[in-house]
């Protein structure tokens, strides 16, 4: 189930199938995918045991009989709200507040996750971290005010260039943002590096420069890696960071 796929509301049968309501229950709650999905059960039959057990393992509420159905749209209702309110505090968790990408609270959830992933899976995980380059000089020009109006920009382009529904963009601290690229190889994150800084250029936002750069860029580093035994997902953040570190030597404005 993809996530902008969740249902916002499950009315679950605790007879069915063959009786296994509760069942289903308790792992849509155990799941992270679905955890937060309210899910309210309905029983045939007044029967305490069933409520508790079915409130117990996470279920949101339970219906039983006698049901009036003004109650029930009530109580449905009831939910839909905590869900959107839920999911509104949800996105103010993970979201950066300037730029509208993922924050860095969400890239460390989600690279821990997707580092277990692929050792599990036994696929490649890639990381690509980028930097606005001479970004202190282009606030101490043109302000601050223009200088987050240029990072909004930046990282709005970069998210547009990422397509898989896998991939994520994040906002990794300042001027700094890191891509995480689920089952990627070191060609495809050095392929998507060049992506994001053609993206970047083609906005064309002039900055007067020390160098001979005369528009804003980005220096991109580029590492995938197998999980093994040796290594920890911080292994690839400092490999990426190294390759970062390289096109900022190189010049800037390129890919490593
Ligand atoms: P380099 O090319 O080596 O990366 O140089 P740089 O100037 O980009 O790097 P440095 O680390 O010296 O400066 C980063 C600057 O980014 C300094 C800081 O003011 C600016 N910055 C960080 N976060 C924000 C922000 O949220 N808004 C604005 N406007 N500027 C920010
Ligand atoms: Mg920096
Ligand atoms: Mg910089």
């Amino acid at each position: 189930m993809r996530l902008d796929q969740r249902p916002d509301l499950i009315l679950l049968d605790i007879m069915a199938p063959s009786r296994k309501g509760l069942e289903i229950c308790r792992r849509l709650k155990a799941d992270e995918m679905t955890r937060s999905i309210p899910v309210i059960l309905i029983a045939d039959q007044d029967n305490a045991i069933d409520e508790a057990c079915a409130l117990r393992l996470g279920a949101d509420d339970c219906f039983t009989p006698p049901f009036r159905l003004s109650v029930v749209e009530a109580r449905i209702f009831n939910q839909l709200r905590i869900k959107s309110r839920n999911d509104l505090l949800e996105r103010y968790a993970n979201q950066d507040g300037l730029t509208g990408v993922a924050n860095r609270r969400c890239f460390d959830l989600a690279l821990d996750a997707e580092w277990r992933r692929a050792m599990r899976d036994k696929q490649q995980l890639a990381l690509v971290m980028v930097d606005v380059d001479c970004f202190k000089q282009f606030n101490d020009v043109y302000g601050h005010g223009e200088g987050d109006h240029c990072l909004r920009r930046v990282a709005q382009t970069m998210a547009d260039v990422l397509t898989r529904p896998g991939d994520l963009l994040a906002r990794y601290g300042g001027e700094e943002f890191a891509a995480i690229l689920p089952e990627t190889d070191l060609e495809g994150a050095l392929w998507l590096g060049e992506r994001l800084r053609n993206a970047v250029m083609e906005l064309h936002i002039p900055q007067q420069r020390p160098d001979h750069h005369q528009e804003v860029t980005i220096s991109v580093g580029c590492a995938s890696m197998h999980p093994g035994p040796n290594l920890t997902c911080d292994s690839l953040l400092q490999a990426a960071d190294e390759q970062l570190y390289l096109a900022k030597q190189a010049g800037r404005n390129c890919v490593r």
